[in-house]
C-alpha cells in the first residue's frame, strides 16, 4: 500500500488542514507532519498574520514619513495644504516625497529648486493636487509645480 502523501495536520492555531508532503522522503513525513503542527499557523492563519504584520508596517512607515513630511513642511516655509481629513496627511507626505526627490535629484539643480521649484511648491496647497501628481518623477516635479492651476486662496481659512 502506498504511503499517503498528503496528511491532515492539526495546526497550532486549531485548523486542521490537508496538507500535501509529498516533496518529503515517506520515511520522514510523519515527523516533518509533527514539527509543522507543533510550530506552524495554516497556511489561511500564516496569511492573515502576514498581512497584518504587512498593514502594521506600512502605518509605521507612513506615521514615519508624515513625521518627516511634517518638518520638512515647517523648515522650507510650506503651508499646510487644504484637503478632507483623509487627504490632508496623505498629501503631506506626497508633496514632501516628491520635494524630496526633486531636491536630491542630479537631475535638478540647486538654483532650480530655490528659485523654481519651491515657490511654485508654496502655492499649491490643494490636498488633491498633490495626490493626482505623486506619481511624478523628480525630474518633472520642477515642470508640474509651475504649470499648476493658480488655487484660489480663502481668506479666512487660510493665512497664507
Ligand atoms: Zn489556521
Amino acid at each position: 500500500m502506498a504511503i499517503p502523501t498528503t496528511l491532515n495536520i492539526k495546526y497550532t492555531c486549531g485548523h486542521t488542514q490537508g496538507t500535501d508532503l509529498s516533496h518529503i522522503p515517506a520515511g520522514r513525513r510523519k515527523a516533518h507532519a509533527y514539527g509543522l503542527a507543533k510550530n506552524k499557523d495554516c497556511t489561511k492563519c500564516f496569511a492573515k498574520k502576514n498581512e497584518a504584520g504587512r498593514q502594521q508596517w506600512l502605518q509605521q512607515r507612513n506615521a514615519q514619513t508624515l513625521a518627516e513630511a511634517e518638518v520638512f513642511e515647517q523648515t522650507h516655509e510650506l503651508a499646510p495644504v487644504e484637503g478632507s481629513e483623509k487627504q490632508i496627511p496623505w498629501a503631506t507626505r506626497v508633496r514632501y516625497e516628491l520635494l524630496k526627490a526633486a531636491m536630491d535629484s542630479s537631475a535638478v539643480s540647486e538654483t532650480t529648486y530655490n528659485n523654481s521649484i519651491l515657490p511654485a511648491a508654496r502655492t499649491i496647497v490643494k490636498a488633491s493636487w498633490w495626490i493626482t501628481n505623486s506619481d511624478t518623477a523628480a525630474e518633472d516635479v520642477e515642470e508640474i509645480v509651475t504649470t499648476a492651476p493658480v488655487t484660489e486662496h480663502i481668506e479666512t481659512e487660510n493665512p497664507f
